[in-house]
């Protein structure tokens, strides 16, 4: 046999899906509101520079990513808009990130010093954003440390050392519209402004909302609103978003390695955690949790197979899985669809969350591995290369 073209296993990102998500989100947000997009952890797993194209193509206004290393990555590839970044630790190289032109996010008085460190060898000024915790009790200022923050940030504005360009913060339970969370978070971040406001600081932009809250709270929305996941394709919070027609990026594919008859009694995979009940067909699918399948979907996830989905049979091993073709004539090299758009009935990125007892954010995130990545661009007319 001459060896295929076709990979043993690959990852498929349609770019044009990942531009009319962009696109759909920023009509829903409209004119005023600027659109930043999430392309932070190599963009969930679809390529931090493609996905950043694609992106700034349907005209995002601003890339976040949480580390200097991905900024520098995203002008390392040539991108030259606005890109935020917010988080480090104490020695970080902001001298680099104030050279490539990133704007930074300064928690404490302590990260503002660096900065100004930096600027004083750099010899000029940075674009910094402050973010206040409102209620998440991760990353920010408290509110109490908040006006010593706000104090000194605009000090440095007055020495010229920095431009505030921002006041932001993170919800804590967007994905659930009625958790009074949502409610006292954005109360404190209206009164972190007004601190801000009345020491004279005046940022460019306030923002609050990644996509469950820019999709599903309007009053969060303020100058920008930070899109993670919805610009991916998927939902940032599963039952509760209405059908605004957004399309997975991510495909995640195989062939199948194995299709052979097993007996009833058989035990399949380690453990024999499953046994088959009747005669059957099964095939073996080449990826396991080494590509980055969770194994808790043992016995739990489909796949699509020659039209049908088919059950994940007993546990997903470290390189390999074994799927239940119930007597369907499917053959080696055939084939395999972890999950998808599901427009043909193969299951989703959410699908498999549901399966594993997680969200989609880790399922796209962590697959990969052995799995090669490639991306194409299936757009009609109509959504190619928006504004
Ligand atoms: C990851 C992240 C986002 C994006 O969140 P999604 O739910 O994916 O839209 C927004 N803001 C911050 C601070 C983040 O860390």
């Amino acid at each position: 046999m001459t060896p295929s073209s076709a990979p043993r296993a690959e990852i498929v990102v349609d770019l044009a899906a990942l531009r009319h998500n962009v696109t759909v989100l920023r009509e829903l947000v409209g004119e005023g509101v600027a659109m930043m997009t999430v392309v932070k952890a190599d963009g969930y797993g679809h390529g931090l520079l493609e996905s950043a194209a694609a992106a700034r193509a349907a005209g995002a206004a601003w890339l976040g990513v949480a580390t200097i290393d991905e900024a520098l990555a995203l002008r390392a590839g040539g991108d030259t808009g606005r890109v935020l970044c917010w988080l480090g630790v104490p020695g970080e190289d902001y001298a680099a990130a104030i050279e490539a032109d990133v704007d930074v996010t300064a928690y404490s008085v302590a990260e503002l010093d660096e900065i100004r460190m930096a600027v004083v060898a750099v010899g000029r000024p940075a674009r910094v954003q402050l973010k206040v915790d409102t209620g998440l009790s991760r990353g920010g200022a408290t509110l109490r440390a908040w006006p010593d923050v706000v104090a000194e940030a605009r000090a440095g504005e007055d020495a010229r050392i920095w431009s505030v360009t921002g006041i932001w913060s993170h919800l804590a339970c967007s994905d659930e519209p009625d958790h009074p969370a949502n409610d006292a978070q954005e109360t404190a971040f209206r009164e972190a402004l007004a601190v801000a406001g009345s020491a004279g600081l005046d940022p460019e932009v306030r923002h609050l909302a990644n996509s469950a809250a820019a999709i599903l709270r309007p009053s969060a929305r303020f100058d920008l609103v930070r899109c993670g996941i919805a610009s991916y394709g998927l939902d940032p919070a599963p039952g509760r978003t209405p059908d605004l027609g957004l399309v997975p990026a991510m495909t995640a594919r195989a062939r199948l390695a194995v299709v052979k008859p097993v007996a009833a009694g058989a035990g399949v995979s380690y453990g024999h955690t499953w046994v088959a009940g009747h005669d059957t067909t099964v095939a073996l699918v080449p990826v396991g949790y080494a590509d980055g399948v969770p194994r808790h979907a043992s016995n739990r996830a489909e796949v699509w197979v020659a039209g049908r989905r088919r059950p994940v049979r007993g546990r997903v091993c470290m390189d390999q899985l074994v799927v239940d073709l119930e007597g369907d004539a499917a053959a080696a090299g055939d084939p395999v669809v972890l999950f998808g758009t599901g427009v043909s009935g193969e299951p989703t990125a959410q699908d498999w969350a549901e399966a594993s007892d997680t969200i989609s954010y880790e399922i796209v995130t962590r697959i990969g591995g052995r799995m090669t990545r490639r991306h194409v661009d299936t757009a009609p007319d109509s959504l190619r290369g928006a504004p």
